[in-house]
């Protein structure tokens, strides 16, 4: 069937044939993205398909013809092609306090490697890297596409939104898997990562998959079957894909909250990042130098990475980066909380557990984040995470410290944060950040 004769399928039949564990052809899988993009097919026959790929599942030909589907509903980006070179991409799915772009695109760009990258807004308890940096002052998330290219042209580095053009059947199709709990289906996330990236013109993309309480995937195993998916589907796209597993048991580094994550990432850059943090910059930037086109093996690539931040380049390219987009890169032009307190360690012991999930909702309380696509945010307000697992604590030590907009909201906040603590007395197994790498 070709795919304008789409309004000639029969929708039920489809989703019968999915929902009895049957497979459909690369044209009804087109006919029937392409039907819902243009509106032709409703919400609630998708909403019903979606339910049937959440238990059914997808083949990997299926989950091909449908990320290739989805890209085919808009526009697509021709970076690399524009400007001449290799263009590295790199996603997360994402977690709580995970700043990691914000680090990773100017160690790649000091690099000389030209990083331009379409990025999405937080829902829920996971921040969105356009909400952190519209915290900084002036920084302009809207580009046109000329524009991007011209700025990765002369500055080497980008962040924008992604543009209405860009995959729009993900944009309606992920707000109804929001609401239609089919949002943790493998192939329905691999599908719509990957549109996204393929339609926004990487040659190469790393991915960091997050494992755990924060995270989409709970296991490892899980973890490792979404990366598997996303990496065949690169590959049948043409793209080189490298995924990242890494740890999403607790929040990454010790910032949650725009502004905040904003300082953390900068303090990275000037070589005073905590550790865990440091690590997947450095590994996920390493991974995206081994990709480019400078032709370096990994280890000479993590060693670049780490002599950008050692030397300076790379702070001075978020400088430039971040004035580019119309922002102030200055530290103190960062809005700060009015209201700070403090929580406090109610045992002695070591730090079994510090919830991702309950850290992300306490922040999202705060005013951090958003619950519906409307709410607003404040930018300076947060948590900050003194101690993190497998620390030992006194009594009365400082856990965490809440940036809260007024006093009641950082009482509730600080009771929030409280509760995300364990404290043991065993020692605590110290998983490294970065899991696995698979290629
Ligand atoms: N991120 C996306 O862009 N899509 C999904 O389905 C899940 C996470």
């Amino acid at each position: 069937m070709a795919v304008t004769d789409e309004l000639s399928i029969r929708v039920p039949e489809l989703i019968e044939r999915k929902r009895d564990g049957g497979q459909l052809s690369a044209d009804e899988m087109a006919a029937l993205m392409l039907g819902y993009a243009k509106g032709d097919i409703p919400d609630y026959q998708l909403a019903a398909f979606c339910m049937a790929v959440f238990f059914r599942g997808l083949s990997s030909a299926e989950t091909f013809a449908m990320t290739d589907a989805l890209i085919r509903t808009g526009e697509t980006v021709e970076l690399g092609k524009a400007l001449g070179r290799k263009v590295v991409d790199k996603h997360s799915t994402g977690g709580v306090g995970d700043k990691t772009s914000i680090a990773v695109a100017p160690v790649v760009a000091a690099c000389g490697v030209p990083f331009g990258k379409m990025s999405g807004r937080g829902l829920g308890h996971t921040g969105g890297t356009l909400d952190k940096l519209e915290s900084i002052p002036g920084f302009k998330v809207e580009l046109s596409t000329r524009e991007l290219i011209e700025q990765v042209r002369e500055v080497g580095v980008a962040i924008v939104g992604a543009t209405a053009d860009l995959v729009p059947a993900d944009k309606r199709l992920y707000a109804l898997r929001d609401v239609t709990a089919t949002v943790d289906s493998y192939p329905l996330i691999a599908a719509s990562i990957m549109s996204k990236k393929i339609a926004g013109g990487a040659d190469a993309v790393v991915l960091d998959v997050k494992v755990g309480d924060g995270a989409f995937m709970k296991s490892r195993a899980d973890a490792q079957t979404l990366a598997e998916v996303m990496i065949e589907l690169g590959r049948r796209a043409g793209r080189e894909v490298v995924a990242i597993l890494s740890d999403m048991d607790q929040p990454l580094g010790h910032a949650v909250g725009n502004a905040l994550e904003i300082r953390e990432a900068i303090a990275t850059l000037r070589g005073e990042g905590p550790a865990d943090f440091v690590e997947l910059v450095v590994s996920a930037s390493a991974e995206l130098l081994a990709l480019s086109d400078l032709d370096l093996a990994l280890e000479e690539a993590r060693a670049r990475a780490e002599d950008a931040i050692r030397d300076g380049s790379a702070l001075d390219t978020y400088a430039r980066w971040i004035a580019a987009q119309g922002g102030d890169p200055a530290e103190e032009a960062l809005p700060n909380a009015p209201v700070v307190q403090e929580v406090r360690a109610s045992s002695d012991g070591r730090v079994s557990t510090v919830g991702a999930v309950a850290v992300g909702v306490a922040a999202l309380e705060l005013g951090a984040g958003r619950r519906t696509k409307e709410d607003s945010i404040d930018h300076s307000v947060g948590v900050i995470l003194r101690k993190k697992r497998g620390e030992e604590v006194s009594t009365g030590d400082v856990l965490a410290e809440v940036h809260a907009a007024d006093e009641a909201r950082a009482a509730e906040a600080v009771a929030a944060v409280s509760d995300a603590y364990a404290i043991g007395g065993a020692p605590v197994p110290q998983p490294d950040v970065v899991l696995d790498v698979i290629r």
